[in-house]
């Protein structure tokens, strides 16, 4: 797997941030010849300029909070008709996913609109808790995460691996309990590690909590209960500079040997 958008929110791009990055979530994981792709943050920007074409592809969207979406009006794919895309997302306020996706291509937000733009071959399909689909040879899955407005996790299984991403997720609920059994001995868990215990509960600034983000200490808990090989820190607060996250990776670390905070261009090779 690939990550090309670690950021939480909102695009935190400068000098400051240049190791970890400063893209909102875009994550790629291969599975033999097929290419998934777990939310469209800026990141997707990267990912869609960097692949040959044609691009055949699965996008499997968390929810449609602006930073995992707004890549998609800059994927470059989709505006080649060579391209073969399946879009899965879950259904939210009584609109598809495609309704969803091109109400953000709209005026007075966006000045074209993704039908008049977008030529790539695209299938829209709905995707929610309890489903599974095959994509080749992996299975994927999804679980409703703690997140305002509803968020689907997903967790990927390939022959004897697998990995969850669970993006967007508030620890501290009766949900903790189902990601344990959803994300049970996997070999990845990407979890929502945005703030530190003093900021969550109101130790410094105002407090986070009901806001849909966990701590590190929240991902730390749910990888040791999960019994995940490797935790993966995701959805850094935009603020955070890289020294920051070198020094909260090594407190982690600390507490569970293999961490590692997700940064552009990392890759993990199962
Ligand atoms: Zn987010
Ligand atoms: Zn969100």
């Amino acid at each position: 797997m690939r990550f090309w958008g670690v950021r939480g929110s909102i695009p935190a791009p400068g000098a400051k941030t240049s190791r970890y990055g400063g893209n909102t979530p875009c994550v790629e994981v291969r599975c033999g010849d097929e290419l998934l792709i777990f939310d469209l943050g800026s990141g997707a920007r990267l990912l869609g300029d960097s692949h040959p074409r044609p691009l055949r592809a699965s996008v499997f969207l968390s929810h449609y909070h602006w930073d995992h979406l707004q890549g998609l009006p800059f994927f470059s794919p989709m505006f080649d008709p060579r391209n073969q895309f399946v879009v899965y997302g879950p259904t939210r306020n009584g609109q598809t996913v495609q309704q969803i996706l091109s109400g953000q291509m709209r005026q007075p937000y966006f000045p074209v609109s993704a039908e008049a733009v977008f030529r790539a071959s695209v299938d829209y399909r709905p995707f929610a808790e309890g489903q599974q689909v095959q994509v080749g040879e992996a299975v994927v899955r999804a679980l409703e995460l703690n997140h305002p407005g509803g968020n689907l996790g997903y967790r990927v299984d390939y022959r004897q691996h697998s990995v969850v991403y669970a993006t967007d997720i508030e620890h501290g609920s009766e949900s903790d309990e189902r990601l344990v059994e959803f994300a049970r001995g996997t070999d990845v868990l990407i979890y929502d590690a945005m703030y530190t215990d003093d900021e969550y509960f109101g130790r410094v600034g105002p407090p986070k909590t009901g806001w849909g983000h966990s701590t590190w200490r929240g991902a730390v808990d749910a990888a040791q209960r999960t019994g995940a090989k490797t935790l993966v820190l995701f959805h850094h607060e935009p603020t955070r500079d890289d020294e920051w996250l070198d020094r909260v990776t090594r407190m982690v670390k600390r507490h569970l040997p293999g961490t590692v905070a997700a940064r552009e261009s990392l890759v993990i090779q199962l």
